[in-house]
């Protein structure tokens, strides 16, 4: 697999970009995702709050598409086969159904 998963406590409200220190997720913030150059997606295990141009497409189909079929919907899954050459997946346990937030980061700037 291309990328590396590392877990993030969900204790901690904030995420920062590994690369630039952006706050990328603020759950104090009313816009509580804030994309930065580094960030190739935002989601959740049913749906993607934010992807860039780019790592759509590396995925296999358009993130409609995807949502489409969201009686069946992995989005982990979805995320892993993304055929993005390396990047980075911050796992936040949301605390509520074993939901769980996935954050996409790459060392390249893609935005
Ligand atoms: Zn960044």
């Amino acid at each position: 697999m291309p990328f590396q998963l590392l877990q993030v406590d969900h204790s901690q409200n904030n995420l920062h970009c590994p690369y630039c220190k952006n706050t990328v997720i603020d759950s104090t913030a009313e816009e509580y995702i804030q994309p930065c150059a580094h960030t190739l997606f935002v989601a959740m295990d049913l749906s993607f709050e934010y992807v860039s141009d780019t790592f759509e497409a590396s995925l296999g189909r358009s993130v409609d598409d995807i949502h489409a079929h969201d009686d069946q919907l992995n989005i982990f899954q979805e995320i892993s086969q993304s055929n993005y050459p390396e990047f980075v997946i911050y796992q936040m346990d949301l605390g509520i159904h074993e939901l769980s937030r996935y954050i996409g980061f790459s060392a390249q700037a893609v935005a």
